[in-house]
């Protein structure tokens, strides 16, 4: 982190904040006192409604949302605002949506901030993974079953993301996989081909934490189909059924949305 001592005392570090996948309710205490005292919010698109209502009026709100593939704002030109805003010795908070340190592009923000000996602290959010793995009634990681817990994203900046698709093919392993809508049907191919059972469980969870949440359960042999029924962002559980009574109660939700 960022030697504080070195900064001119006027300059409040910028809060790179999580604000869950979307609900509230998944927004952590910290998190609302934060922006309860921000003057200035950037943020991103996935941004739940419900954490947005939760930034007074007066505070200055900067969208920064980009669309899946092909950024509407350039990872450039957001760190490029982020330095700007952060020297007007404002308190900045960067909002993104879970935990910034997942596949949130912290990083390059923060060696923008650095390049400008500009300090920073991180407040991390609950991420999609695990307020999906809630919604669907399971755990991430079982005793006796998965000795791991593999977070994966579908594509990366060369295109589909190639992994360690034999490792994840073992039975039994578990694997939540970001950014994979698209990729869906190479992810499928690739574990296939490295031998994995076509009747392995999985389960998309679009919209996490939203009113409009739906779980899509199903096997790998139904990933792409189950993939192109999502219109919302979705995150796939690999190896992970829904528990029964979780799809009952997700069932009379989604029937009263
Ligand atoms: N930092 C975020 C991830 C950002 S990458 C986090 O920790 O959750 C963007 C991907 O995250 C999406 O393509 C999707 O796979 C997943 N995602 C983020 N919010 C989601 C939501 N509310 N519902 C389902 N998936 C979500």
């Amino acid at each position: 982190m960022t030697d504080l001592h070195s900064l001119p005392p006027s300059v409040p570090p910028v809060l790179f904040l999580g604000a869950g996948p979307g609900a509230a309710d998944h927004l952590t205490l910290g998190a609302l006192r934060a922006l309860e005292a921000a003057e200035v919010v950037i943020h991103d698109r996935l941004v739940g409604d419900e954490v947005m209502a939760l930034i007074p009026p007066h505070v200055q709100r900067i969208d920064v949302g980009k669309e899946g593939f092909g950024p509407s704002v350039s990872q450039k030109e957001i760190n490029q605002i982020l330095v700007r805003e952060a020297l007007s010795g404002q308190r900045i908070v960067r909002l993104k949506g879970g935990d910034p340190g997942i596949f949130g592009r912290l990083d390059e923000e923060i060696t923008a901030l650095e390049a400008h000996r500009l300090a920073y602290r991180i407040l991390p959010g609950l991420t999609a993974a695990s307020v999906a793995a809630a919604a669907i009634g399971q755990p991430l990681t079982r005793r006796g079953q998965n000795k791991s817990l593999r977070i994966l994203t579908g594509h990366d900046m060369a295109g589909f993301a190639e992994q360690d698709w034999r490792g994840l093919a073992r039975q039994g392993e578990v694997a939540a996989i970001y950014m994979g809508k698209k990729s869906a049907r190479f992810i499928q191919g690739r574990l296939l081909m490295y031998g994995a059972r076509p009747e392995t469980p999985l389960t998309l969870v679009e919209n996490v934490s939203r009113a409009d949440q739906r779980i899509h359960p199903g096997t790998l042999s139904d990933l792409p189909g189950l993939a192109s029924c999502c219109d919302g962002p979705a995150v796939i559980l690999f190896g992970i059924a829904p528990r029964d009574a979780a799809i009952t109660i997700a069932r009379i939700h989604e029937a009263k949305a």
